[in-house]
């Protein structure tokens, strides 16, 4: 990804300086104040995606739907749904055409089967996603200031390491080995870190992070699914708060935790729908079906009703912390990553997580690190890296016969022992893998 222009940087620190207390309050506006904000900018989406790229125009053109049609939220539901194969094979054909690719900034995710969809965004959706994240630090940590330091441990670096020479981040790549982190960590002594779950797991195992980090006020979770009882052992460890935050490349901020450790909507970030898997009708509050989101600050590339993948159930909720809008009321993991049973039940990949930190880690098994893959409807591995006081004859009957318990008895259930468990090419950790695939008609 490019870096920031001297005028792009200065635009940034402009921004901050006039809008940030408007972007801080934001949240706490009324539901109907922050509906409609989200309802005219959908409407600009809607206006681009149709006028000036080829994907949405073919596709809403052979949908019969037209952005100034498109009066109420009742009318924005029967926008055609996005799919990630349809963004991965438009290329750059969600891109407005009046942009240049190559001035843009990249971020990439992968697809299902491996493939990565490219998402584009100009320097004012960088400057406002720079501006949410300095208010979600906040938020997690309210000491952080000015002259504090965040360390961002993840794939690619941001286009700019601070607003105005203030709010400085560095950058650490995923893939780096652990003790050089904790090296760059005692030697930058950051306020507050973002990692991977898995990363700080390790850094908790091979160092002394709260020696390195002794102003440490918060850490901040992304990428991977983890546990909420996880991330309370983090923090005693820590002596600092931990919280999760969930995002994407295509639609940015979607939600992340508040100090009571609710999942509020970024809803100045994205829109979320919660629709039925098979079908694009909307679900009842509270119940579970598939993230369908809208990014609402990318107008170089629209993401308009995308379907991504994830599983979770939406509700309102008044929150301790002042807010009373949509949070993620249960977030399940990842639709690919779901187990199926031979008769057709389906087992979300969260479950599955719970289980294995309710038996193998309060169990203390000696288990350092596991991956629980299905490979097929009847066979369910489970790969286990471990302590020399893990106790084979003992504890793999009983991780086999507690997983077949739980999920049902059709599951043959495997362990291996492994000497480590394999990352994915960005070095993301997925504990939860499913090699089965289930087709929409048998779901
Ligand atoms: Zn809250």
């Amino acid at each position: 990804m490019r870096r920031f222009t001297r005028t792009e940087k200065a635009r940034l620190a402009l921004e901050f300086a006039t809008r940030y207390r408007i972007i801080r309050d934001f949240p706490f506006r009324g539901q109907e104040q922050i509906l409609s904000w989200q309802f005219r900018r959908i409407q600009r989406l809607l206006d681009i995606a149709y006028h000036h790229t080829d994907l949405y125009r073919k596709k809403y053109d052979a949908a019969g739907v037209h952005p100034r049609d498109v009066r109420t939220w009742e009318d924005f539901r029967s926008v055609p749904v996005l799919t990630k194969e349809e963004l991965i094979e438009s290329g750059t054909g969600a891109v407005d055409r009046r942009r240049n690719p190559d001035h843009l900034f990249v971020s990439r995710s992968s697809g299902s089967s491996g493939e990565l969809v490219s998402v584009y965004l100009d320097a004012k959706a960088m400057t406002t996603q720079a501006v949410q994240a300095v208010r979600m630090i906040r938020e997690m940590a309210p000491g952080h200031g000015p002259l504090d330091r965040e360390l961002l441990i993840y794939t690619s670096e941001y286009p700019y390491s601070s607003i105005g020479g203030l709010y400085r981040t560095t950058h650490l790549p995923t893939l780096r080995p652990t003790h050089q982190m904790t090296d760059h960590i005692a030697r930058t002594r950051p306020t507050v870190i973002a990692a991977y779950p898995s990363i700080l797991r390790d850094l908790l195992r091979l160092g002394d992070l709260r020696g390195a980090a002794p102003g440490l006020q918060a850490v901040i979770t992304n990428s991977e699914q983890s546990l909420q009882a996880e991330r309370d052992e983090f923090a005693d460890q820590l002596g600092c708060a931990v919280h999760d935050e969930f995002s994407s490349e295509e639609l940015s901020s979607i939600a992340h935790q508040c100090r009571h450790q609710t999942y509020h909507l970024t809803q100045d970030s994205s829109y979320v729908e919660v629709l039925s898997p098979t079908a694009d009708t909307p679900l009842p509050a509270g119940q579970l079906g598939e993230i369908v989101g809208t990014c609402l600050i990318n107008a170089a590339m629209p993401v308009i009703r995308y379907r991504q993948g994830d599983l979770a159930s939406l509700r309102a909720r008044r929150c301790g912390c002042g807010r009373d809008g949509p949070v993620l009321d249960t977030f399940v993991g990842r639709k690919n990553d779901s187990f199926w049973r031979r008769d057709d039940v389906e087992v979300p990949s969260g479950q599955i997580l719970d289980w294995t930190y309710n038996l193998i880690l309060t169990h203390q098994l000696g288990v350092q690190e596991f991956q629980v893959t299905q490979r097929t409807t009847r066979d369910v591995e489970v790969a286990l890296v471990v302590s020399p006081d893990y106790d084979r004859p003992s504890a793999n009957p009983l991780i086999a016969s507690s997983f077949r318990h739980t999920f049902g008895s059709s599951f043959d259930v495997s362990i291996a022992v492994v000497p480590a468990i394999r990352r994915t090419t960005s070095g993301k950790y997925n504990p939860i893998r499913s090699l089965v695939r289930r087709s929409p008609h048998r779901y």
